[in-house]
């Protein structure tokens, strides 16, 4: 069986095959967060539908090289610097760390590479020297340094490949100094932006003199760094086809002469009850609002991975509570597994396995992933209440589970996951209870069973459950 995934080049699923000749190792580049302000949701549809894709790799053999770039340096971040007469670093290293600790609170696998653009100022450099050496890029009476749209089509280049654009009909010609615009006013676009006193302290020497790289040519400078001059997979959302990706492959293309990546992938938006999230609509949310509620990043993982990547998701508050039942339903009967079959090891049972793999490799059809695991979970009760199942017959279950698990990546409760002033509370009941105030012990039971986490005393020790 094969992978397939949906490519943007080519508007169709086609079989994944990768470029090593060997057939094993693939280059993964997502782009990453632009670090100015914490990851809303919609951000973290589609870093959760990276780390899918890369687990689903993973799964299917292949040794993956996941890359995942840190904006660090653009127009909005500069804004905020400014306004917030903060310095670039200070500003920048507190957003990176929020989103790093988030993304494991929603268990996404680490990046094996994650560059921040202003750790690549050199190689942006050089690849704008190559460009301009090559006539495809000119430095303007502004000081900027443009991409010129017309010299690099006129080299037989295709601009437009991801979307279907009629330059001939656009306003062609004209040039843009901001990193993000839209389809109307395709243009020339900035690759080193002279410098301007709204900058503040956020500047580089270039041959062009002091400036700043724009957006787009950070991705190509990173991810050719990182992986190669063509490489397997480049993935982000719909919104980055057009100018981001576009632009990036104009850039890579123009420098290397060779074709920059195989597979596009693009995840669509998430819309919240069913509108734009906005902060004037009051609908915008951060994984740390939605853990303010008391939900975790596991509930928000399963439900961010509840539909396909290719459709548009409303995120529901209902949503995320059936989300927690779900996830109930699946951790009973992974607990009665884990009784019966007495922690022993199995060969993976073909059932569960065989059907998740089958709508995993049909361009990741994850309804007909779940419905898969939700129809063994209803199976595998049936057979425990009819005490038909025995002991090697759950181990091989639960073994089976694990490499299903080993996509989803929501089976286990990390320890992470309990709060720390949840554990505080914890921790002071077992201190009471050792010292005999049983009245101090059980004030504190009702306290934290009031904040939704039951306490169970267990032979190893008291544990935390979320009610
Ligand atoms: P940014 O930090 O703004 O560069 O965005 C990081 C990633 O989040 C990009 O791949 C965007 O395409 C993606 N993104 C932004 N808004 C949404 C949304 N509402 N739904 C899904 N993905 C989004
Ligand atoms: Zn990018």
């Amino acid at each position: 069986m094969a992978l397939k995934l949906f490519n943007t080049l080519s508007r169709s699923v086609r079989e994944f095959t990768p470029l090593d000749p060997a057939g094993k190792k693939v280059g993964l580049y997502c782009c990453g967060p632009t670090v100015y302000d914490y990851a809303h949701i919609g951000n973290w549809r589609t870093f959760v539908f990276a780390d899918l894709v890369r687990r689903a790799l993973e799964f299917s053999g292949y040794e993956v090289q996941h890359v995942m770039n840190i904006t660090d340096v653009e127009d909005k971040i500069i804004k905020r610097v400014r306004e917030q007469k903060t310095t670039l670093p200070e500003f920048t290293g507190k957003f990176e760390a929020a989103f790093l600790d988030d993304l494991k609170a929603l268990g996404c696998r680490e990046p094996h590479q994650k560059p921040r653009a202003t750790a690549h100022i050199a190689e942006i450099i050089a690849l704008i020297e190559k460009l301009v050496a090559r006539g495809v890029a000119y430095q303007a009476a502004d000081g900027s340094v443009y991409f010129s749209i017309e010299k690099y089509r006129g080299c037989g280049c295709c601009y437009g490949q991801l979307l279907k654009l009629n330059l001939d009909e656009m306003r062609a010609g004209e040039r843009v100094a901001s990193d993000e615009y839209e389809k109307e006013s395709v243009a020339d676009f900035a690759l080193w932006k002279a410098y301007g006193s709204e900058d503040g302290e956020v500047a580089w020497d270039s041959p062009w003199g002091k400036g700043r790289p724009g957006w787009h040519i950070e991705c190509s400078a990173m991810s050719i760094k990182a992986l190669g001059e063509t490489f397997d997979l480049h993935l982000g959302g719909e919104d980055l086809k057009f100018p981001h990706h576009e632009d990036e492959i104009a850039q890579s293309e123009g420098a290397t002469g060779k074709p920059f990546v195989k597979f596009w992938l693009h995840g669509a938006h998430l819309l919240v009850e069913g509108k734009k999230m906005s902060k004037s609509l009051g609908n915008f949310f951060t994984l740390r609002d939605l853990q303010a509620k008391g939900f975790t990043g596991r509930e928000v993982r399963f439900l961010l991975l509840s539909s396909h990547y290719r459709e548009t998701f409303n995120f529901t508050f209902d949503g995320l509570a059936g989300a927690r039942t779900s996830l109930a339903r699946i951790d009973e009967c992974l607990a009665k597994l884990r009784e019966l079959s007495g922690g022993g090891g199995g060969d993976a049972n073909s059932g569960l396995l065989g059907a998740f793999q089958t709508a995993l490799e049909e361009d990741l059809n994850i309804s007909a992933a779940w419905a898969a695991v939700f129809e063994w979970v209803r199976e595998t009760n049936k057979r425990i209440a009819e005490n038909s199942l025995s002991r090697p017959d759950a181990a091989a279950a639960l073994a089976g589970w694990e490499k299903v698990d080993s996509v989803l990546g929501i089976g286990v409760v990390t320890e992470a996951e309990v709060p720390a002033e949840i554990s505080a509370l914890a921790e002071a009941r077992t201190t009471a209870k050792k010292a005999k105030d049983f009245k101090r012990a059980d004030a504190l039971r009702d306290d934290l069973k009031s904040q939704g986490w039951l306490i169970e005393d267990t032979a190893k020790g008291p544990k935390l459950k979320k009610h």
